[in-house]
């Protein structure tokens, strides 16, 4: 084993344990969590080392990375399925259709609509997608929904936008990111009551996207089905150069 296939084995089987102590405390089954390792700013040959380890799911947030590193990984023959965590642009729809297999961030009915039509022309099967929810209505870390006064008004407009296209879109739930001044606990409580009630209507809505290196304890606490590791896994990211 290469020094950093063994560093990525080392993590991923500390931050399995983690996921398991915190299922243990919540008397919820491990199995019903899915691991999504975020890779972005890390190296394509770190999503095959983590599909050789057995990671299924790769999380990227920005189109032109996750475009380039998709297409490398399936012709390095890796069988992994890619998910769209990032603030998600109109005009990168056309691409992000081609690999994704999930697009966490459906945060506004324009943007969904752009997705349903670009789906339509450039995919063959539906695209699973998860309402991004915005836990305290500031739009600076994503999600719905911007400058809305009633929140659950703005989350129903663009989940009727969703579900108006039942042919290209596969609504599987919601996504959130813990806002800074909240605990996560409580953000994460809010997030899976807005994913009850949206399951109420849309059974298959069964997907609760929460919970990052910091905060993955609260988020399975709180029911969340999918955890969303970076840093805990590949290590520290360099911040971006200030331009
Ligand atoms: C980068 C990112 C993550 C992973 O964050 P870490 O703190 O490194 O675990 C999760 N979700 C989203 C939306 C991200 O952009």
């Amino acid at each position: 084993m290469t020094d950093r296939r063994q560093e990525l084995a080392r993590n991923l089987e500390t931050q399995r344990a983690r996921i398991a102590a915190a299922c243990a405390a919540a008397g919820r089954d491990p199995a019903g969590i899915t691991l999504v390792a975020i890779t972005k700013t890390y190296p394509v040959d770190d999503v095959l080392r983590l599909a050789g380890l057995g990671v299924r799911d790769i999380g990227e947030s920005r189109d032109q990375e996750a475009a380039a590193k998709a297409t490398a990984a399936a012709a390095a023959g890796a069988d992994v399925r890619w998910h769209f965590v990032g603030h998600l642009q109109r005009n990168k729809c056309r691409s992000v259709v081609r690999y994704a297999d999930m697009v966490h961030s459906i945060d506004g009915v324009l943007l969904a609509r752009e997705l349903a039509s670009a789906a339509d022309r450039y995919r063959e099967h539906r695209l699973d997608v998860l309402l991004q929810i915005s836990i305290d209505g500031n739009p600076a870390r994503g999600g719905a929904i911007e400058g809305a006064e009633d929140v659950d008004r703005e989350v129903r407009a663009v989940l009727d936008e969703i579900v108006a296209h039942p042919d290209t879109l596969r609504l599987r739930g919601v996504m959130a990111i813990a806002p800074i001044r909240w605990s996560p606990r409580a953000a994460f409580e809010r997030l899976a009551d807005i994913g009850d009630w949206i399951r109420a209507e849309h059974p298959d809505a069964t997907v609760v996207s929460a919970g990052m290196s910091a905060d993955l304890e609260a988020a399975v606490a709180a029911g969340a089905t999918h955890v969303r590791l970076g840093s805990a896994i590949l290590g520290n990211r360099v911040p971006p150069a200030v331009a």
